[in-house]
């Protein structure tokens, strides 16, 4: 493996990992504690085998504003020079993902890494926007089974899995499915798809809880759909930056060389559960639907992967980003001038421990 030293990773994907503590009903089945994380280092310890990270957030009491400043704060960052970045929690279902993103945002908690980035950005607008128009946008889709479900569109949410899960064979009336398309400049655009304008911190939080909300209205219907789709909640800032903000503008031609244009965005996304398919069951549709969610996470193994490969990449080697919706999607906020950081969350418990090794060792992967 490539040394942990540091150089070289500033253009690569990071990654953190997330123990959540034991929860109730681990307690209750006397689980013990199979994770330990060495002092002083972002190392993790299971059984014989040891992983460095960039990142490790222990059990005990880490405050989430920590992993927020250290993660994510500087992707938040990013966006206001024009770089696209994308914030990705991996996991089995119940290691934490949902609760470390809080993409389900409940009685404004805000806890979460997506809750926390919208905070920072409009705090960081507040003290820009003498000098600079912005101009925000948010979306909330999930990837299903290879399709794409609009969580922002109303008229969308509650519909049974047999109209909304085969859009393109049984067309769903009025609306064409969402498509991801690619401009010739490189830019993935979701055509199709809610794009919701807003304007303030409550706006952009009353999206984030109108998604979540018809994401788990859409799970009761969908037989626990939520573990097995990838959520991804994104924010878009378009800025003009106005370089003399003193000069009137007369309408002369040479106006907007006086005036900056930035776009960039913010994915937020909380992959579908990377339990294998043997667990879910042996029935052919849930098969089927693993599969689909190992396609996702699977290809996206593989960008990640290429793209951390210093001497790969020198080499031109192909990133497969067309291999599943989910990296197509991000493929403009992965890799390039982007930045990423991925958060492996697992659960300390002993009963875990085999699926908890397999997510180490794919986020080690991703170094
Ligand atoms: P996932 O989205 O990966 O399926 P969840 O985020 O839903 O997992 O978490 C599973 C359970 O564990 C939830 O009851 C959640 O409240 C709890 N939990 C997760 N992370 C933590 C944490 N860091 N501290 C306390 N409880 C947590
Ligand atoms: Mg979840």
């Amino acid at each position: 493996p490539a040394s942990n030293s540091g150089e070289d990773k500033d253009c690569c994907v990071k990654v953190a990992v997330h123990i959540r503590p034991l929860i109730g009903d681990e307690r209750l089945q006397g689980c013990k504690d199979c994770v330990t994380v060495v002092p002083g280092k972002p190392q993790v310890q299971i059984g014989s085998h040891a992983f460095t990270f960039d990142q490790v957030y222990g059990s005990t009491g880490t405050p989430s504003s920590a992993m927020f400043e250290e993660c994510v704060a500087p992707l938040v960052d990013g966006l206001f020079q024009g770089y696209n970045a994308t914030v990705l929690a991996y996991g089995q279902t119940g290691s934490g993902k949902t609760y470390t993103m809080g993409t389900s945002f409940k009685d404004g908690c805000q806890t979460g890494l997506i809750p926390q980035a919208m905070n920072a950005l409009f705090s960081k607008i507040e003290t820009l926007k003498h000098q600079t128009e912005f101009q925000l946008h948010v979306s909330f889709i999930e990837i299903h089974k290879e399709e794409v479900r609009d969580l922002l569109d109303a008229s969308s949410a509650n519909k049974p899995e047999t109209t909304n899960g085969h859009v393109g064979k049984l067309t769903v009336p009025g609306k064409s499915p969402i498509q991801i398309r690619e401009t010739s400049d490189g830019v993935i655009t979701l055509a199709g798809s809610t794009e919701r304008s807003v304007q303030t911190l409550k706006e952009m939080a009353d999206c984030l809880e109108q998604g979540s909300m018809s994401r788990a209205t859409g799970s009761t219907n969908m037989n626990n759909q939520s573990s097995r789709s990838h959520a991804i909640f994104t924010i878009t800032m378009e800025q003009m930056r106005k370089l003399h903000p003193m000069t009137p503008s007369n309408g002369n031609a040479n106006e907007d060389l006086n005036e900056e244009y930035l776009c960039a965005k913010l994915h937020l996304v909380d992959l579908a559960g990377s339990e294998r398919a043997k667990r879910t069951g042996s029935d052919g549709l849930r098969f089927k639907e693993g599969v689909h969610i190992n396609k996702g996470l699977l290809a996206l193994g593989n960008v990640i992967s290429a793209l951390g490969d210093e001497k790969k990449r020198k080499e031109g080697v192909h990133v497969p980003y067309r291999d599943s919706k989910l990296t197509r999607l991000l493929q403009d906020s992965l890799g390039g001038n982007s930045r990423t950081f991925m958060i492996a969350c697992i659960s300390p418990a002993d009963i875990n421990a085999e699926e908890t090794l397999n997510t180490l060792k794919y986020a080690n992967r991703a170094r």
